[in-house]
């Protein structure tokens, strides 16, 4: 793994490049096709890790956004390929009412702006896969992420709001929600806060796939994203071996 950039070098935020150098692979997110995705349902209705769309198995939104470059057989898709995807992901996350992804869509879509957010956002993401990769590994943040990250969330704040509830007072935390560049808000925040108050030695890469998650598991021994799209593979693959040690 390429991590010789890490530390606190005042070099600019990020590489312009998206390109993920892993253990085992070198990755890329391609723009497979325009915005025609398959939509599933929910886990608790048939078992799958897919909500409309998307895979929300990473316990965190930070590792959320990340795993919206799934690999799929063998071949990466990208799921937020237009502004369109992108607001159906902010709803599929209960980051944005139906409500406000109609007003959104309504002013937004097809225009430049959103356009220029969307590829904004992916890169940001690409950017905080090898940032959380090597952050993984060493526990150590540049500087430069830090900076970026900061300024992200002083553009696009996280604000806070106080609300009753059952009698019982409470705060919130809500970001306005008017024109695409606000929805960096919850992404850097959660990026954050990920950084600053996870237990990183629960946040990991699935062992056979690019999707990460943080595991929330007792024992702490979760190793892959989930059953339905890694761990039936590996099942069959290890009794496919001692099969294959059981007849030599
Ligand atoms: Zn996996």
């Amino acid at each position: 793994m390429e991590i010789a950039e890490i530390g606190d070098e005042p070099s600019p935020a990020f590489s312009s490049s998206d390109v993920l150098t892993d253990k085992k692979i070198r990755y890329r997110c391609y723009i497979l096709f325009g915005g025609e995705l398959k939509t599933t349902n929910f886990k608790t209705s048939n078992g799958s890790d897919w909500r409309a769309g998307f895979l929300f198995l990473g316990n965190h939104l930070a590792l959320d956004f990340l795993n919206t470059c799934p690999i799929q057989d063998g071949e990466p898709l990208e799921l937020i390929p237009d502004f369109n995807a992108v607001l159906r992901w902010f709803q599929a996350a209960s980051l944005l009412s139906s409500g406000q992804v109609d007003a959104l869509q309504k002013q937004w879509d097809e225009s430049s702006r959103a356009r220029d957010f969307t590829a904004a956002m992916r890169e940001l993401r690409e950017k905080l896969r090898k940032e959380i990769l090597a952050w993984e590994d060493t526990g150590r943040l540049r500087r430069g992420t830090i900076n970026e990250l900061n300024q992200i969330m002083t553009e696009h704040p996280m604000l806070t709001r106080l609300k009753r509830e059952a009698n019982e007072a409470m705060t919130e935390l809500w970001f306005e929600a008017s024109q695409p560049e606000d929805l960096f808000a919850p992404l850097a925040h959660s990026a954050a806060v990920l950084f600053a108050s996870v237990d990183r030695s629960r946040v990991r890469k699935c062992g056979h796939c690019v999707l990460h998650f943080y595991d929330t598991s007792k024992k702490g021994t979760r190793r892959w994203c989930s059953m339905e799209l890694c761990g039936n593979r590996l099942k069959v693959a290890a009794y496919a071996a001692r099969q294959r040690a059981r007849h030599k």
